[in-house]
């Protein structure tokens, strides 16, 4: 009798484990608490569901306290328990909570493996619905570890599932993130389609801080499609929504600065610069610290903006400490670029420049001190004014310099990006018959292969390695570039109609004698080129050239690949 009442008055364990889980996000002390009081009270190995679920609780909301060795002991525990679970759906939801804390706490190797092998498991048990959340967290992580094809991949299946199981929980925010990926790669046009899909979605209980973020998005993707009145449209829904006293929080200034760049843009610089500087002042501070991160990275916006205002100098510094966090969220599972160790490179090159100067600045300055003359003194006043005054000039020599190649160069590949060429072509006198001015554009076969079936570091290994060999083929007479993704495009004017087949062969010969060395991968690979010819240096010969190539390419991916085609369509 006694025991039969204590039944139904004292909670049980699932109840407890849900009211856990209730608090850990708004009172996670509590949580902390209960989860500890949950723990003590299951036997591990009777009931390892239940036990996992409450370490699930204990680390996420250790987490959300920063109590950071704490949390990830309890998400080692858990991960350890969960790998030794039956292949069951409980299994595979343990699995991705050990990752979403791993997630949260900023280790993304291990939230990778556990994320990854929940999916596997979810996929092999044919567990749709569990596989939804799995890869909303997989795509923000791919986001973050700017694998942005996977990120999108993973968005558009979980979309697919949500339509083919009617579990629409995760809609908005999928679609909001894939809108914003598809954005930051500027795929605007598939952005645009998805965020007016979010559009359609905002409802008077949504957060005005939400809205504006969806505007915000609206506004930039149309900005890039060059939409100047649907631009200017958003930014006005925004100003309405912010009121008169907006909160100035990250959003707020990035939109601010991406309203100065759109006035700048239309001829309209004056009071500009003075946003930049506040806006810069914010990035910069410890709350601004605090709230970028590389994949809302709202820093490189602005050096454009210090760009078109004519402040070389600031754009370089924004541009460095975009880098610097970009960086900072790098781990080693984001293998770092050749290119980014250039810039290290430069940098070091850069510090050491300055201490010399530094160094003959003091020498001068010792020799001022001694002087007894009044001569002297003038002459070495002289020498020394002169010396800052070389200084000076070879700092803006020096920025420029480097502010021109931060902007033209593709990190990846190191090769020019579509700014670099499009530069090139414009500024590169064009030949003299019966010479002319060829497009060459490279696109890998089957480069998805690579990225699927070995990952996607290794294809970013590829890609720079497939550079290096294309950048043997350079010359004065010719440019080459990153198109795009694993398309590369190269110029040519001083190889002659008869002998285009000859100069492709060679080509197609390096790229195929190439090999791919990552870890212990070793493989080579094979591209389709297509041929156009560009006839002036205005922009719509050159969209002309490129449409063309595109579609001699298109010809000779169906021939088999590993081809050139010559377009014919002059
Ligand atoms: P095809 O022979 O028809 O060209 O086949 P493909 O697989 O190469 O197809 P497509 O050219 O359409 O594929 C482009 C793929 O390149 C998609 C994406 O997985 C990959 N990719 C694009 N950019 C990058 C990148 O920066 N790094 C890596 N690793 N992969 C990339
Ligand atoms: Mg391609
Ligand atoms: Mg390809």
């Amino acid at each position: 009798m006694g025991s039969q009442s204590l039944a139904a008055t004292e909670p049980s364990i699932s109840q407890l484990i849900e009211q856990c889980q209730s608090l850990e996000d708004d009172k996670p002390k509590e949580a902390v608490n209960l989860a500890k009081s949950i723990i003590e009270k299951i036997d591990k190995l009777n009931n390892p569901v239940n036990y996992g679920l409450a370490l699930g609780c204990m680390g996420w909301s250790y987490a959300v306290l920063d109590q950071f060795d704490q949390s990830r002991q309890s998400a080692f525990q858990l991960e350890k328990l969960a790998s030794g679970l039956n292949e069951t759906d409980h299994r595979v939801n343990l699995q991705r909570r050990a990752g979403s804390i791993f997630h949260r706490l900023g280790d993304r190797i291990n939230a990778t493996e556990n994320y990854q092998s929940a999916m596997q498991l979810a996929q092999k048990l044919g567990l749709q619905t569990e596989q939804i959340p799995l890869l909303v967290n997989l795509g923000v992580l791919n986001s973050e570890l700017k694998a942005h094809e996977k990120a999108i991949n993973s968005y558009y299946l979980a979309l697919e599932l949500m339509e083919e199981l009617g579990d629409f929980r995760y809609h908005a925010p999928v679609l909001f993130n894939l809108a914003a990926t598809l954005n930051g790669q500027s795929r605007y046009q598939e952005a645009l389609d998805i965020y007016q899909q979010v559009e359609a979605q905002i409802n008077e209980h949504w957060p005005t801080q939400r809205v504006i973020q969806v505007y915000f998005g609206l506004a930039t993707v149309h900005a890039g499609l060059e939409h100047k009145a649907e631009t200017q449209s958003y930014i006005e829904k925004i100003e309405a929504l912010q009121g008169e006293n907006p909160e100035t929080n990250l959003t707020y200034y990035s939109f601010a600065v991406f309203k100065a760049l759109q006035a700048v843009k239309n001829g309209q610089a004056e009071g500009k610069l003075e946003i930049a500087d506040r806006a810069k002042s914010y990035y910069f501070s410890d709350e601004g610290q605090q709230l970028l991160t590389s994949s809302t990275n709202p820093l490189n916006v602005l050096a454009t903006l210090y760009e078109r205002l004519d402040k070389p100098e600031q754009a370089i510094e924004i541009y460095k400490a975009a880098k610097a966090l970009e960086q900072k969220f790098q781990d080693s599972f984001n293998r770092k670029s050749m290119a980014q160790m250039q810039a290290r490179l430069d940098d070091l090159q850069q510090s050491e420049e300055m201490a010399v100067l530094k160094a003959q600045n003091q020498e001068n300055e010792m020799v001022l001190t001694k002087s007894a003359y009044q001569q002297t003194l003038m002459i070495i006043t002289i020498v020394f004014l002169s010396v800052i005054l070389l200084m000076i000039v070879f700092w803006q020599q020096h920025s420029k310099k480097q502010l021109i190649r931060l902007t033209t160069t593709d990190p990846l590949t190191n090769t020019k990006n579509r700014r670099g060429i499009a530069i090139w072509n414009q500024n590169h006198k064009f030949p003299e018959a019966p010479f002319q001015r060829y497009l060459w554009l490279i696109d890998i076969d089957n480069f998805r292969r690579v990225n699927d079936d070995i990952g996607h570091d290794v294809g970013d290994t590829a890609l720079a390695t497939l550079a290096d060999t294309l950048q043997k083929f350079k010359n004065q007479d010719r440019c080459l570039g990153r198109w795009g993704g694993e398309e590369f495009l190269l110029i040519t004017q001083d190889i002659a109609h008869a002998d285009l087949d000859t100069f492709a062969d060679e080509l197609l010969k390096a790229i195929a004698k190439t090999e791919v060395i990552h870890g212990v991968h070793r493989f080579s690979l094979q591209a389709s080129i297509g041929v156009s010819i560009i006839k002036d240096s205005s922009d719509h010969r050159w969209n002309r050239a490129i449409s063309q190539a595109d579609k001699a390419l298109y010809v000779a991916k169906d021939r088999g690949r590993n081809c050139m085609v010559v377009s014919t369509d002059f």
